[in-house]
């Protein structure tokens, strides 16, 4: 169930991801929050560009801060919260840390196909193969919110600013 605090914390991300990055989709403003018991753990934002690393997702970013926080690499009953769905790296990153629940703003059909590693399997599917069965993924949350960020599904982002082409 969606509450307030995951409102709250999709709403922190949001708030994180246009104060480094802007409001441009060119720039890539994804932000991450991971809270466990009420407390954020640590917060990411996407450093692709400027740290010249693939690997460095908001989530990716958010999970090591997350993983140094506790002092341990696994979070266990951490939750997720990101602005974008995360790609299939940042799920499997959380199945690794394990995360008990991803909660995420806009989702794959909010967006561009840019976003996404692949053309059909989605962090759905992931999540739901995974041997690690308790965590539980939900979308949506202050979507209108989020989508805006990103190029649409039907927009022609530059060449240059597309990952998986
Ligand atoms: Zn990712």
């Amino acid at each position: 169930m969606t509450d307030n605090l995951d409102q709250d914390m999709i709403r922190k991300a949001v708030d994180l991801a246009v104060a480094e990055k802007g409001t441009d989709p060119a720039n890539m403003p994804i932000a991450a929050v991971v809270v466990r018991d009420g407390k954020v753990l640590a917060t990411g934002v996407n450093r692709t560009a400027q740290d010249c690393d693939a690997t460095a997702h908001a989530e990716i970013v958010a999970l090591r801060g997350a993983g140094q926080a506790a002092g341990e690499m696994r979070i266990e009953g951490a939750t997720l919260y990101t602005t974008l769905q995360p790609c299939g790296m940042c799920t499997m990153a959380s199945i690794w840390a394990g995360v008990s629940r991803i909660v995420y703003g806009a989702g794959r059909d909010d967006v561009h196909g840019m976003y996404f590693e692949d053309r059909h399997l989605s962090t759905f599917d992931f999540v739901a193969d995974a041997f690690k069965d308790d965590l539980t993924l939900e979308g949506g949350v202050l979507v209108e919110a989020c989508a805006p960020l990103y190029y649409g599904p039907d927009d022609d982002p530059p060449e240059e600013v597309q990952g998986n082409d």
